[in-house]
C-alpha cells in the first residue's frame, strides 16, 4: 500500500464484476488511498456492484446508462450530492453485439455501428463533458482501450473501429482540457478474460496467441492495468496527457510469431 492518491476522489465507471478491468483499477486506487465512488449499468449489476465498493469502503453507488444523455446527468447530480469535487474518472465501459464480434467486419449493420460507437466511444466525451465540470486542475480522466485499434484483429470488426475512434477522442479532449490542466489518456490492455471480453469469437485462441509472442511471454492481469492505472490517476502521471499506454505484455512491438511459440 502507498498514499499517492491520498485526498483524491473519483468515479469508476463500468465495473460489473471482480473480473472487471475496473476492479483492478479500484483496488489498486484504494489502495493508495483514494476515495471512490462507483457507477453501475442496471438494476441486475446493483447487486454485484454494492458489495464490492463495499469491500473498498465506498458508500457511493449510482445508476448509470451512458446510453441515455438523462441518466449521465442524474449520475452527475447524485455525485454532487456527496462531493463538490472530482479528481479523476475511469470510464471502462465499451459495447457491441457480440453477433457482430465474429466473422467479418464488412457485414457490420449500420444499427450496431452506432451503437458500438454510441457506448463506446461517445460516452467517453459525455462523461469527461460532465466531470470537467467538478475538476480542478490536476484531475484526470482515463478509458480502455485496445491493439484491436491500431492492427486488425480476428473479429474484434467493429469495436477496432469504435476503439480507433475512442483513441482519436482522447487526443482531441486532451487539448480541449490541457489548458485547464486535466488529463485524458487510455490504457489498450492486452487480452483479459472478462464479460465483455466472453462475447468475442475464439477469445480464448486470442488469449494463447498473446501468451505466446508477447515478449513478456504471458497475459496481462488487471492488477497490471491498476498500477498503470494508478500512474495516470496520480500526480505521477502529472506530465503525461493525450497518451494510449499499452499494458498488454509488450505485444504491441511485436512484427512475428515468436521463433519458440508453439504451432497453433
Ligand atoms: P466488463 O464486462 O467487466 O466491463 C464492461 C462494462 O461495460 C460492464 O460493467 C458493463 O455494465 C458496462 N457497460 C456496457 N454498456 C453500458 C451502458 N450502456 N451503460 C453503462 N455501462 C455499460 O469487461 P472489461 O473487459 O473489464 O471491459 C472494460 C473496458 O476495457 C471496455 O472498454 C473494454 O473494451 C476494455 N478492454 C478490455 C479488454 C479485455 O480483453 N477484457 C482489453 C482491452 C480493453
Amino acid at each position: 500500500s502507498n498514499q499517492l492518491m491520498a485526498g483524491k476522489r473519483g468515479l469508476i465507471m463500468g465495473l460489473a464484476n471482480d473480473k472487471s478491468i475496473a476492479w483492478g483499477i479500484a483496488t489498486a486506487l484504494a489502495d493508495a488511498g483514494a476515495e471512490l465512488a462507483f457507477s453501475y449499468q442496471g438494476e441486475a449489476l446493483k447487486k454485484r456492484v454494492e458489495p464490492l465498493a463495499d469491500q473498498l469502503g465506498s458508500p457511493i453507488v449510482l445508476p448509470c446508462d451512458v446510453a441515455d444523455e438523462a441518466s449521465i446527468d442524474a449520475l452527475f447530480e447524485g455525485l454532487r450530492e456527496h462531493w463538490d469535487s472530482l479528481d479523476f474518472v475511469v470510464h471502462a465501459i465499451g459495447f457491441s453485439d457480440k453477433s457482430e464480434l465474429r466473422g467479418r467486419y464488412v457485414d457490420t449493420s449500420r444499427a450496431n455501428f452506432a451503437l458500438s460507437m454510441d457506448i463506446s466511444v461517445y460516452s467517453f466525451t459525455a462523461v469527461v463533458q460532465r466531470a470537467e465540470k467538478m475538476m480542478r486542475p490536476g484531475g484526470s480522466c482515463l478509458t480502455l482501450t485496445y491493439y484491436g485499434a491500431e492492427r486488425v484483429m480476428p473479429h474484434y470488426n467493429v469495436m477496432g473501429v469504435a476503439k480507433a475512434a475512442l483513441e482519436a477522442s482522447v487526443r482531441y479532449l486532451a487539448e480541449d482540457l490541457g489548458k485547464d490542466g486535466i488529463r485524458v489518456n487510455a490504457i489498450s490492455a492486452g487480452p483479459i478474460k472478462t464479460l465483455a471480453a466472453s462475447g468475442i469469437g475464439d477469445f480464448r485462441y486470442i488469449m494463447k496467441w498473446n501468451q505466446y509472442n508477447s515478449p513478456l511471454r504471458r497475459n496481462v492481469t488487471i492488477q497490471d492495468v491498476g498500477g498503470a492505472a494508478l500512474y495516470l490517476l496520480s500526480d505521477l502521471g502529472s506530465g503525461t496527457t493525450g497518451e494510449v499506454l499499452h499494458v498488454d505484455a509488450g505485444y504491441h512491438v511485436v512484427g512475428m510469431k515468436a521463433v519458440d511459440a508453439p504451432d497453433m
